[in-house]
Protein backbone atom coordinates (compact mmCIF):
# COMPACT_ATOMS: atom_id res chain seq x y z
CA UNK A 1 0.00 0.00 0.00
CA UNK A 2 1.41 3.36 -0.83
CA UNK A 3 0.54 6.72 0.97
CA UNK A 4 2.20 9.85 -0.73
CA UNK A 5 -0.97 12.03 0.18
CA UNK A 6 0.86 13.30 2.97
CA UNK A 7 4.66 13.23 1.77
CA UNK A 8 5.43 16.94 1.25
CA UNK A 9 7.48 18.05 4.84
CA UNK A 10 7.50 21.54 6.20
CA UNK A 11 9.28 21.87 8.76
CA UNK A 12 7.64 25.22 9.71
CA UNK A 13 4.10 24.49 10.70
CA UNK A 14 1.59 27.10 10.40
CA UNK A 15 0.71 29.39 13.38
CA UNK A 16 -3.09 29.08 12.46
CA UNK A 17 -6.13 30.64 11.11
CA UNK A 18 -5.41 34.75 9.93
CA UNK A 19 -8.26 36.43 11.50
CA UNK A 20 -10.57 38.87 9.52
CA UNK A 21 -12.82 41.78 10.67
CA UNK A 22 -15.33 44.21 8.61
CA UNK A 23 -14.35 48.03 9.23
CA UNK A 24 -16.97 50.80 8.84
CA UNK A 25 -16.76 51.10 5.64
CA UNK A 26 -17.25 47.74 4.70
CA UNK A 27 -14.01 46.46 3.84
CA UNK A 28 -11.97 43.28 4.29
CA UNK A 29 -9.31 44.34 6.90
CA UNK A 30 -6.75 40.94 8.23
CA UNK A 31 -5.59 41.03 11.86
CA UNK A 32 -1.88 40.90 12.15
CA UNK A 33 -0.22 39.92 14.86
CA UNK A 34 1.41 42.79 16.75
CA UNK A 35 4.23 41.35 18.06
CA UNK A 36 6.88 39.36 16.37
CA UNK A 37 7.17 35.41 17.35
CA UNK A 38 9.88 35.80 19.68
CA UNK A 39 7.74 38.23 21.62
CA UNK A 40 10.42 41.07 21.29
CA UNK A 41 9.79 43.63 19.04
CA UNK A 42 6.09 45.56 17.97
CA UNK A 43 5.77 44.92 14.50
CA UNK A 44 4.31 48.46 13.43
CA UNK A 45 7.40 49.93 15.29
CA UNK A 46 10.26 47.76 14.45
CA UNK A 47 9.33 46.95 10.69
CA UNK A 48 8.22 44.08 9.46
CA UNK A 49 7.38 42.57 5.82
CA UNK A 50 3.91 41.28 4.86
CA UNK A 51 4.26 38.36 2.14
CA UNK A 52 0.99 36.84 0.92
CA UNK A 53 0.92 33.34 -0.94
CA UNK A 54 -1.65 31.10 -2.25
CA UNK A 55 -3.37 29.96 1.01
CA UNK A 56 -1.30 32.24 3.64
CA UNK A 57 0.69 34.95 4.53
CA UNK A 58 4.03 35.35 6.00
CA UNK A 59 5.08 37.99 8.61
CA UNK A 60 8.55 38.47 9.06
CA UNK A 61 9.97 40.84 11.42
CA UNK A 62 12.42 43.03 10.33
CA UNK A 63 14.60 43.74 13.67
CA UNK A 64 14.55 39.85 14.46
CA UNK A 65 15.89 39.62 10.10
CA UNK A 66 14.50 38.75 7.26
CA UNK A 67 14.57 34.50 7.02
CA UNK A 68 14.33 34.29 10.80
CA UNK A 69 12.11 31.50 10.82
CA UNK A 70 11.77 31.77 14.59
CA UNK A 71 10.02 34.93 14.49
CA UNK A 72 7.68 34.76 11.20
CA UNK A 73 4.41 34.20 11.72
CA UNK A 74 2.56 31.69 8.91
CA UNK A 75 -1.13 32.32 9.15
CA UNK A 76 -3.35 30.42 6.81
CA UNK A 77 -5.96 32.84 4.67
CA UNK A 78 -8.78 32.35 3.46
CA UNK A 79 -11.23 34.51 1.07
CA UNK A 80 -10.72 37.37 -0.42
CA UNK A 81 -7.81 39.19 -0.19
CA UNK A 82 -7.79 41.43 2.36
CA UNK A 83 -8.30 45.47 1.65
CA UNK A 84 -5.29 46.45 4.45
CA UNK A 85 -4.10 44.83 7.60
CA UNK A 86 -4.32 45.86 11.33
CA UNK A 87 -1.99 44.33 14.44
CA UNK A 88 -3.88 43.23 17.35
CA UNK A 89 -2.27 40.55 19.61
CA UNK A 90 -5.00 39.35 21.37
CA UNK A 91 -6.39 37.41 18.37
CA UNK A 92 -3.08 35.15 18.52
CA UNK A 93 -2.45 35.14 22.31
CA UNK A 94 -0.82 32.16 23.25
CA UNK A 95 0.81 31.44 20.18
CA UNK A 96 4.06 33.79 21.03
CA UNK A 97 6.99 32.16 22.26
CA UNK A 98 6.70 34.10 25.19
ZN1 LIG B 1 11.43 40.41 16.30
Amino acid sequence: MTDIAHSHTDDHPLDGQARYRTDGLGERVVVLPATCKRGLHQLPAAGFRAVAEQGWILVECLACGEGDQVSQWRLTTCGAVAERAEFDDQPYAGHSLQ
